[in-house]
């Protein structure tokens, strides 16, 4: 089977989508916490194994010998490396002939905080021995559209990431890049940088954004701790919003503009424009 974990998440969704369109459903697998949460996968024909990250005793049961695994990185930051770790120690106990990890772009050259549990998790998963496929992903258009209510209600693109490019693809983009790489050959022992075709700045994306929705938005570049009052003042956890303050500092550092074409040569098509995310939140 090809099993993927977190398959109720966004990304994990996605993922189930696009591999539907290759396979059937009989030879995939779902790893997750929320079993009611997967009930629609269950129904369409697909096998859902309960286990959470947080409980190697649940993971023991979550993989067969042979399989091929998409382990979709956790969303609690500073928690995510004896989770990651969990599941890479029960894969290597299975047996899996694949061990496919989503990661962040450029791996161990990424110097922010965010990409530290992502380079300790690529670093166990080589340590366990397992065949593997690094999908290093770059950003999401969604991390910014999900936003444009509050862009649009104050007219700003507040951030801190200077003139800093962001080459992002849509999450169905690294979505599809995965179920290549879990359903193709050639992909064991490689590592993908998956990011946009295309790199643009938050000037350039707020002068998008305005000129889709015919209103008046402009790209208000802020230093660090005044983007961190802004986010914590609109409710962000403080952790949270400084984890974003520090990926703003690397976006300033050109560290998430990386245009290697992976993504494109992988998913065999032009990444989705940024522009195109914009449309599909306006509507
Ligand atoms: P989501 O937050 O939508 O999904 C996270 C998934 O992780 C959920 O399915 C969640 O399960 C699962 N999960 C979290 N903790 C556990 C646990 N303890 N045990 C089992 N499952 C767990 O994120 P996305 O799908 O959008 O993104 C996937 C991952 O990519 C994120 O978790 C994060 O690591 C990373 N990411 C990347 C971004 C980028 O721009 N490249 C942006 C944001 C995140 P449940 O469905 O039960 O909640």
């Amino acid at each position: 089977s090809i099993v993927v974990t977190a398959a109720t998440g966004a990304l994990g969704r996605l993922v189930v989508e696009e591999l539907l369109t290759r396979v059937p459903a009989a030879e995939l697998a779902v790893v997750v916490r929320d079993k009611d949460k997967a009930a629609d996968l269950a129904a369409r024909g697909i096998e859902v194994r309960v286990a959470d990250y947080d409980d190697p005793a649940s993971l023991a049961g979550a993989f067969r010998a042979g399989e091929r695994v998409l382990l979709i990185s956790g969303n609690e930051v500073g928690r995510r490396v004896p989770q990651h770790t969990a599941v890479i120690e029960a894969a290597a106990a299975a047996g899996v002939a694949q061990l496919a990890y989503t990661g962040i772009l450029g791996g161990p050259e990424a110097d922010f905080e965010l990409a530290t549990e992502h380079n300790a998790t690529e670093r166990a998963i080589l340590d366990s021995g397992l065949p593997y496929t690094f999908l290093r992903n770059g950003w999401y258009h969604e991390n910014y559209t999900a936003q444009l209510p509050v862009v649009l209600e104050h007219g700003a693109v507040v951030a801190s990431a200077g003139e800093g490019r962001v080459a992002s693809a849509a999450r169905a983009d690294y979505a599809a890049a995965a179920a290549v790489v879990l359903t193709g050959e050639g992909h064991l022992n490689r590592v993908y940088e998956l990011s946009g075709d295309t790199a643009w700045s938050l000037s350039e994306y707020a002068a998008e954004v305005a000129r889709q929705s015919g209103r008046e938005v402009a790209y208000s570049a802020v230093p660090g701790d005044a983007h961190l009052e802004v986010l914590t003042g609109a409710g962000v956890p403080e952790g949270f919003a400084a984890v974003i303050v520090d990926v703003d500092a690397a976006i300033s550092r050109g560290r998430l503009a990386g245009t290697s074409g992976d993504l494109a040569r992988l998913i065999g098509r032009p990444t989705t424009p940024v522009a195109e995310a914009i449309t599909a939140a306006l509507a």
